[in-house]
């Protein structure tokens, strides 16, 4: 397998690239940041989980101040999980189909397995993205992953939730784009003007404020779906540049998995039981009772896919769950990418995020609890 590099600058720090594959197969990618003189360290690590069709790199932009930089100066350890959904590794391109629940099954408690058998009794906190919060969300109703420090949930967690035209979109023109295509590219360079795809490109390109086809497709249009992934005006350029490098062709088999949690407005499994699947809940909210850690729900308050999900979330696990430790943070003027690739996140977001994570740096769960 060819893992792409990871896009990263490191100052002072030094990154520790592992092989990784999954107990079905599946061959990931994993990796652990060290501050330079940090050996024999205390400081409590942090898993950073990417969304779907991203990779790690939304987390290491050399050209803003990054989540894993802000981590570093703040004392943690960042480690990268590129679970299966991830554009550094080939399964997107491939036909290779996988759903959430084996993201939920196998790749994060297995990294978070193997994250603890390295670090020992340090902490251990996971900051989530989008479908990397969602597939969390289920492997901590599963039991799979107890005793976290605590989790940050960006952008949606537990009740996923869009408008009603992306949702009707996501019917109609997500039976048709699957029924004809197991991908959907976002790099028009790769595609070319002539292509079947030209009429995706077309139809994003409608009313759309930028002439540059990937952030067409991604920021006017969200894969056809008639969403929006950030607030453009949030981007670094260099970072907008990027776009088609940082996110990879979205899987159209995905969608009628992710149709159904959104009907259910929960997380919900998609395979059945059995003996494989089995171990993962039905439905994750309905076992929300099994989360041991803090959560922090995070959303732009301007979020054009997922709308105000996390703070639908809050409201649900609040009432629900009174005794759960929830709380939800809304960013003002950002979207659902940026609030992790924005140029301004490091100020807006990973201040917020880095306060949370302090605040459990040394109270709360301990592993095993
Ligand atoms: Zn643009």
């Amino acid at each position: 397998m060819t893992l792409r590099p990871l896009h990263i600058q490191l100052d002072g720090a030094t990154l520790e690239q592992i092989p990784f594959e999954a107990s079905d197969g599946a061959e990931l990618g994993l990796c652990r940041i060290a501050a330079d003189g940090a050996a024999g360290t205390d400081r409590p690590a942090v898993l950073l989980l990417h969304g779907l069709t991203a990779s790690s790199d939304i987390f290491t932009l050399p050209e803003t101040r990054n989540l894993v930089d802000v981590l570093l100066d703040a004392g943690y350890e960042p480690w990268l999980l590129d679970w299966r959904g991830s554009c550094r590794l080939p399964h997107n391109e491939r036909r290779e189909r996988y759903s959430f629940d084996d993201v939920a099954l196998f790749d994060i408690p297995e990294a978070v397995a193997y994250i603890r058998g390295r670090i020992g009794e340090r902490r251990l906190f996971v900051v989530a993205h989008c479908l990397g919060a969602i597939s969390l969300s289920m492997s901590m109703t599963a039991g799979l992953v107890p005793g976290l420090a605590g989790v940050v949930a960006q952008g949606v967690f537990m009740t996923p939730k869009v408008s009603g035209r992306t949702r009707l979109r996501l019917h109609l023109g997500g039976e048709l784009l699957r029924t004809r295509w197991a991908h959907l590219p976002v790099d028009f360079k790769k595609v070319g003007l002539r292509s079947r795809y030209t009429p995706v490109f077309a139809l994003a390109s409608l009313s759309a404020d930028c002439d540059d086809p990937t952030c067409q497709i991604l920021q006017n249009s969200a894969w056809g779906t008639g969403a929006s992934l950030f607030a453009h005006e949030n981007l670094d350029k260099i970072t907008h540049d990027r776009l088609a490098e940082l996110f990879g062709t979205l899987p159209t088999w995905v969608l009628p998995h992710l149709r159904r949690m959104e009907l259910a407005h929960s997380v919900v499994r998609w395979n059945p039981g059995g003996h494989r699947y089995g171990r993962l809940p039905e439905n994750a909210l309905d076992h929300a009772d099994r989360i041991d850690c803090p959560v922090m729900l995070v959303s732009g308050s301007d979020n054009k896919i997922w709308l105000d999900s996390n703070e639908l979330c809050y409201d649900v696990l609040t009432r629900r769950f009174p005794q759960l430790d929830v709380r939800y943070v809304e960013v003002p003027g950002y979207g659902h990418m940026d609030p992790i690739i924005g140029r301004g996140a490091a100020l807006d977001v990973f201040g917020p995020v880095v306060r949370f994570l302090d605040e459990h740096r040394r109270s709360g769960a301990v592993v095993g609890s």
